[in-house]
């Protein structure tokens, strides 16, 4: 037996627009967005900052960005230039999935630490920050994930990222938070938005996630740098055009997609109990990402699988990663937790 259309755990990234969403971009207004001219792509940027940003917040201004890695990139490049220091979790995304774009194009240095699930802490921090010296490399800014990716879609508690953000103000360093996910964060824990714009100098957001947009993320950070992010980004060939059909379905992911990923967070809780009851290990999610023991081999589970109708991916030798998002349902969960228990 095998399920057609396949069921896809492998990414949030494999969404596709939904029909409102593609009506949206089709009615999108558009003009050239190198020249400041796309309405749509200023009304995606607006809406953003009034998300994030707000009294206390240190986002005053919102960039539009291709893609993510692009989006972190050009705000740690804001704190960082070539010779100084990145201080990160070892399994970040900036380290494990962007292709060194950091050392090759900024000729910054990521020193990293080893943490529970992605979440770094300020005690660890405090030993990592160090200040410029001769021959000392110096830190400029911390990075924080939220929600940890490879951590199985781990959430920074409120409680830490003060601290840290305490700890950088003390040393004199700025706070890079990679986002693509904070939406998850933000509907699992109920903090507001805005919460999280205290914290970061420079935030990082994905619409092409499980907000389900087909392209594209936010690059929240302080007006005054937003010319030279702006520069940046063209210089990496970032400068697009009439972007506006693309902002145009951030928008409507943003005004429609991000409350409901409470039902991401409760199918991966019942793939995950599927797959208990079934005698699988797997870590108890806390958002809509989660992580599954496969002592046999994590590769051979997901090739059996994909022989069934289910797309998963491997994350390591011996773990299984499975997302869920806009395009499965409870339904597709329950069916999923059937088909991996058997294939492990
Ligand atoms: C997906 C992702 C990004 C950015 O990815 P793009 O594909 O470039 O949009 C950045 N950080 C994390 C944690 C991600 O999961």
């Amino acid at each position: 037996m095998t399920i057609s259309p396949p069921i896809d755990l492998r990414s949030d990234t494999v969404t596709r627009p939904t029909p409102a969403m593609r009506a949206a971009m089709l009615d999108a207004e558009v003009g050239d967005d190198v020249y400041g001219e796309d309405p749509s792509v200023a009304a995606l940027e607006a809406r953003a900052l009034a998300l994030f940003g707000g009294p206390d917040s240190r986002l005053t201004t919102a960039l539009f960005m291709p893609t993510g890695v692009m989006a972190n990139h050009i705000g740690l490049r804001m704190h960082a230039a070539p010779g100084e220091e990145v201080v990160c979790d070892a399994d970040a995304h900036i380290v494990a999935h962007e292709d060194a774009g950091l050392a090759w194009h900024a000729g910054v240095q990521t020193r990293t630490a080893l943490t529970e699930r992605g979440l770094l802490t300020a005690d660890q921090l405090d030993r990592l920050v160090r200040p410029h010296g001769p021959y000392v490399v110096g830190t400029k800014v911390i990075e924080l994930e939220n929600t940890h990716n490879r951590g199985g879609g781990s959430v920074y508690p409120l409680e830490t990222l003060r601290g840290i953000r305490a700890l950088a103000d003390e040393r004199g360093v700025k706070v890079h938070v990679d986002g693509a996910r904070l939406w998850n964060a933000h509907v699992a824990t109920g903090t507001p938005l805005a919460e999280y714009g205290k914290i970061a100098d420079t935030l990082s957001v994905c619409l092409s996630k499980g907000l389900g947009a087909p392209v594209g993320s936010i690059l929240l950070l302080a007006g005054e740098q937003r010319e030279e992010a702006r520069v940046l980004r063209h210089r990496l060939g970032g400068g697009w055009r009439q972007a506006g059909m693309l902002a145009a379905a951030g928008l409507y992911a943003l005004e429609h997609h991000i409350e409901r990923m409470a039902e991401d967070h409760a199918n991966a809780r019942l793939l995950a109990e599927g797959l208990r009851e079934r005698g699988l290990t797997v870590r108890e999610p806390e958002t809509n990402i989660l992580l599954i023991d496969a002592p046999g081999g994590a590769s051979g589970v997901a090739d059996r699988a994909r022989e069934q109708g289910v797309l998963i991916g491997a994350m390591g030798p011996r773990t299984l990663r499975a997302i869920t998002h806009l395009d499965v349902t409870d339904k597709s969960a329950a069916t999923a937790a059937q088909i991996i228990a058997d294939c492990v």
